[in-house]
């Protein structure tokens, strides 16, 4: 028998949904489940707007199960605990980022791989263990095994630590990886939105030059005044791309849109590589006599549990923090909006707290 997405259990809840593929969101109650032996129940306070949240609304990347409550960078507080918990108390300070289960017994689960998990359950509009189909933070409360729940230091603000939990670990996780993260490297970002702000600052922060690659002349300024990079490279521009050939160590790209590798290939240094975080809909064209020097064009997909707490720990010891617009629940189809043509600097953290009220 069909179970309506959202109706599956006894908890009262109540969020935003889409409903179909018009992606429109509103108010929705449903229901969660009892807080398990091992499970935290967390009260939402802010939550992250993710452009996965944008596709999977009008569900762009195959079907979505509707009512659909998205969100996945939750930042909130412990209300419940189940009695087996161990790691975290009521009252404390806890996050919830894009994946809330995995086997936890597979190659990669031992290997604190769990995002590379074959039967990990993502936050929202994925099929839990238990059958029911799971929804995400933008939401009054969510219930989770305790290992996918991170802690948040005291001193990282809840509403800055939100969207580390995927935008920032989307690029912590390979610049790490792929051995980026070191002092006096050369480091290009590709596109600055979300993700894109994070990479320069992480970059920043593990020592590196880092150049912007954008098609926005206007971004200019902003990059270098205010984000902190230390130059900025205009895509369209023939003469610049050709004068910075043969400059960077690696590259993080997170544009989402169909774009040429060429150039981007072109930048690096021999053995260079490039990581792409972005998820282009349609295949992107590689290249290969250019890459035959040993360069290397990767992809990365967040981040293990492990890492993810690491990442939010470095974040709050060295104060680096996404630069976010709070909004209230009832300007999230306007944010959708904005979203969908870059407007926004650079991250949509819904208050949750202070603005999602059930009408019932
Ligand atoms: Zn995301
Ligand atoms: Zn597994």
């Amino acid at each position: 028998m069909a179970v309506t997405p959202g109706l599956e259990h006894s908890r009262k809840a109540f969020g935003w949904a889409a409903r179909d593929t018009s992606g429109v969101l509103s108010p929705f109650n449903f229901t969660r489940r009892e807080t398990g032996d091992k499970d935290v129940a967390i009260k939402v306070l802010f939550c992250g707007i993710c452009h996965t949240d944008l596709h999977n609304a009008k569900s762009e990347w195959g079907q979505s199960f509707y009512p659909l409550v998205p969100g996945h960078e939750i930042a909130g507080e412990v209300i419940e605990v189940g009695s087996k918990v161990e790691k975290f108390k009521v009252g404390e300070k806890v996050g919830v980022g894009c994946m809330v289960q995995s086997c936890r017994s597979c190659g990669n689960c031992s290997d604190n791989l769990e995002n590379f998990c074959s039967k990990l359950v993502l936050t929202y509009g994925s099929k839990d263990i238990d059958g029911s189909i799971t929804q995400g933070g933008y939401s009054d409360m969510v219930v989770v095994d305790e290992h996918f729940v991170i802690s948040i230091p005291d001193g990282l603000p809840l509403e800055a630590a939100a969207p580390l939990l995927c935008a920032g670990i989307t690029v912590y996780s390979p610049l790490l990886y792929f051995g980026l993260a070191k002092p006096d490297l050369h480091v290009g970002v590709v596109g600055l939105g979300g993700v894109g702000h994070m990479a320069v600052k992480f970059a920043k922060a593990f020592g590196a030059k880092v150049t912007v690659i954008s098609t926005s002349p206007n971004k200019k300024k902003e990059a270098i005044e205010h984000l902190g990079a230390d130059s900025f490279l205009i895509s369209r521009n023939q003469d610049e791309m050709e004068a910075a050939k043969g400059t960077l160590d690696g590259i993080i790209d997170t544009v989402s849109a169909v774009h040429p590798l060429l150039p981007l290939i072109n930048l690096l240094k021999s053995q260079g590589k490039i990581v792409i975080v972005g998820l282009p809909d349609k295949p992107l064209e590689l290249p290969i006599f250019p890459l035959l020097d040993r360069k290397s064009v990767a992809g990365s997909c967040i981040g293990g549990i492990k890492e993810t707490q690491e990442m939010i720990n470095y974040a709050a010891k060295y104060d680096i923090k996404p630069d976010i617009e709070i909004i209230p629940i009832d300007y999230v189809n306007t944010a959708m909006e904005r979203l969908l043509k870059s407007d926004v600097k650079y991250r949509f953290v819904i208050d949750i707290g202070n603005t999602l009220k059930s009408s019932s």
